[in-house]
């Protein structure tokens, strides 16, 4: 996005996230709370990591999570995908993770968001690896720099945690790690119902128990959200259509069971 690289407090709440709360109570011990009292850590003395490694299958809400845990922790948020970091600054990477990190201090308290984190350590020790050995070592640096890091958090997700370089797993680094799973039918209700609140959802749609419903077995979240997204866009078809032929303009325009009925045939 045109937004990459720079910093800004994301607008996702936790509202907007269906399910996961052991990952949400994790969060809000481990920075959120950590941010807005720093008194309380002080006074028990305690010492937790500061950095993070969400891992699962993709569309699950590693990303959406760690913009929640931005926004309330009224933190700033820097999104860096992986590869671009690899491909962008061909020869310039190391200076480019200096750069990062150096920003992110500058606009603590910073979550900086490492996607895909794992394409930074897949070629290590192969041939033609050397770039990637030196951005990995320069990232190791400053994870390292812990010291120095205040009010900086690091979040990284990957959908492979198996190739992640093991050194970048080490305590201090991305030293906690958190699994992100497909959601259970219970969570998908409730991912449906984060998704659904901003839209006219008919009051006659049990979005608890769509969510149990055998059409969206192994959905993902992502997979969810089109759903909503194919629903949304079928009420709204029948809505443009009854306009044009003007009739029945009196009955209200919601997304009806009809819609996702339509929607699932499609997803
Ligand atoms: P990837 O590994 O592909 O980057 P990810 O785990 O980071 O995936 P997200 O980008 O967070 O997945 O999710 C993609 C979209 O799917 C979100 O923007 C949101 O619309 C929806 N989504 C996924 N998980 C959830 C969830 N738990 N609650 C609500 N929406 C979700």
């Amino acid at each position: 996005s045109r937004r990459e690289g720079f910093s800004m407090i994301p607008n996702v709440k936790w509202e907007d996230v269906g399910g996961l709360n052991m990952l949400r109570q994790e969060f809000e011990r481990y920075v959120v709370r950590r941010i807005k009292h720093p008194e309380d850590y002080e006074e028990f003395g305690v010492d937790l990591e500061t950095g993070f490694l969400l891992y699962g299958p993709p569309g699950c809400g590693k990303t959406l999570i760690a913009k929640a845990v931005a926004n309330e922790a009224g933190a700033n948020f820097i999104h860096i995908k992986g590869p671009e970091l690899l491909n962008k600054y061909v020869g310039e990477s190391e200076l480019a993770v200096r750069m990062i990190f150096s920003r992110a201090r500058t606009c603590s308290p910073c979550i900086l968001f490492f996607d895909e984190i794992d394409a930074l350590t897949t070629k290590r020790g192969k041939e033609g690896g050397w770039v990637v050995e030196r951005l990995l070592n320069q990232l190791l640096i400053e994870l390292d720099g812990a010291e120095q890091r205040h009010g900086v958090y690091v979040i990284g997700a990957t959908n492979r945690p198996e190739v992640m370089d093991r050194a970048l797993l080490r305590p201090g680094r991305f030293g906690k790690l958190l699994y992100v799973p497909l959601p259970t039918p219970d969570e998908r209700g409730l991912i449906l119902k984060a998704l659904g609140r901003r839209k006219p959802i008919d009051p006659s749609v049990d979005l608890l128990a769509m969510g149990k419903n055998t059409g969206c077995e192994n959905l993902s979240g992502a997979d969810l959200a089109a759903l909503m997204n194919e629903a949304a866009m079928a009420a709204l078809e029948e809505k443009l259509t009854s306009e044009i032929s003007n009739s029945d303009a009196s009955s209200p325009c919601t997304i009806k069971a009809t819609h996702f009925e339509q929607a699932l045939s499609k997803v």
